[in-house]
């Protein structure tokens, strides 16, 4: 039976979106092509108000953070650890085989302008990473501040942004906050199917990456602009999930940008205010996530079993991000979801654990 997808990626998928995907294939040389990736490249800078570059990426998310680590950064970047994506993004660095500092908080803990400041005064880092949506402790981090601190302090430090689970369910202004390279897979706030990232490159960093070594092939920002001038990709793309991305676009259009983030603030809203009420929110009231909620097991409920009894009712919640298995529950809020679903789910949950 089809659940649901209260996940935080990949996320319910619309049937119109479905649809889009089921059109007959075109060559990735042809002009249908190139007029398809023209469209939404200029959507998507629109939509992240950016006039620096665009790159559609088939693959998934992490293969970019990979990707901004090797065109940005010859010797030394500071990275996060606030939870799995974020300390998985410093085990990129590291394994790529570049020099790291740590910034660790606690789990559930932001990462602030003020602890980068810290570690970045200490000097020789070429750039910083940080994970706008920390998916695995529903903590939303600072990057407006963030950016605006690098661009006044440390204007020669790139400044790279994993905003896989908070880019189309938040505004990111790249341009204006100073951010040189933002990404995001499809499957999460997009709710589109898993397989494409897309990646916002400044000139700055564009420029940048032409002085670092061994940046590879498949990933390297280079390559990517060679084609993406012709509206091309060095290889062959998803074309099924960017011709569901053109769709997307439109529909988020239509139902009105700011409406969009506003209907994901209302359904975090809502979760949050279940989650007081039954368990406790596990993150810092000050950062809470748009689009996943990280629900603290006060209960000690089993959670295995609740998913299994939701599964019955047609809905799959998330368990707690590794060290949080069973001590922690997320709630997605993102995407195609409603209002009205998150109402329901909760219900449900009540209902099943007889709250
Ligand atoms: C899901 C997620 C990733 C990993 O994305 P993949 O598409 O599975 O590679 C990275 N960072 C964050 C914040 C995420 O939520």
């Amino acid at each position: 039976m089809y659940k649901k997808l209260f996940i935080p990626g990949p996320t319910h998928v619309v049937d119109e979106i479905l649809e889009a995907m089921s059109v007959p294939m075109i060559g990735h040389r042809d002009k249908l092509y190139s007029d398809l990736h023209g469209q939404v490249v200029t959507k998507l800078k629109k939509f992240l108000q950016t006039d620096g570059h665009i790159y559609l990426s088939t693959s998934s998310s992490t293969g970019m953070m990979e990707g901004a680590i090797r065109n940005c950064v010859n010797n030394k970047v500071l990275m996060t650890d606030c939870g799995a994506f974020s300390k998985r993004w410093a085990e990129i660095a590291t394994l790529n085989g570049k020099e790291i500092d740590l910034i660790k908080v606690e789990m559930g803990q932001a990462t602030t302008p003020e602890m980068v400041d810290e570690y970045l005064s200490k000097g020789g880092f070429e750039a910083v990473c940080i994970t706008h949506n920390e998916t695995s402790t529903g903590v939303m981090n600072p990057i407006k501040e963030i950016g605006a601190l690098v661009k006044e302090k440390y204007p020669d430090i790139l400044v790279l942004v994993d905003a896989v689970s908070s880019m189309a369910g938040t505004d990111i202004k790249v341009d204006e906050w100073g951010l040189d390279v933002v990404l995001a897979g499809t499957q999460k706030a997009f709710a589109l199917p898993p397989g494409l990232c897309v990646v916002t490159v400044s000139e700055k960093a564009y420029q940048r990456s032409l002085s670092v070594g061994n940046r590879g092939f498949y990933f390297n920002f280079e390559q990517l602009e060679k084609k993406a001038v012709k509206n091309q990709t060095p290889a062959t793309p998803a074309i099924s999930i960017i011709n569901a991305l053109n769709v997307q676009m439109d529909r988020i259009y239509k139902e009105g940008v700011e409406t969009r983030f506003q209907r994901h603030l209302d359904m975090a809203e809502r979760v949050q205010s279940w989650t007081r009420k039954n368990f406790a929110l596990y993150s810092d009231e000050n950062y809470l996530s748009p689009t996943v909620t990280n629900v603290h097991n006060t209960r000690e409920i089993d959670v295995v079993n609740l998913n299994a009894e939701l599964a019955k009712r047609g809905a799959m919640l998330s368990n707690g991000y590794g060290d949080l298995k069973g001590k922690c529950f997320r709630i997605a809020h993102m995407g195609d979801l409603q209002i009205a679903d998150v109402h329901w789910l909760t219900d449900q949950i009540d209902d099943i654990l007889g709250l």
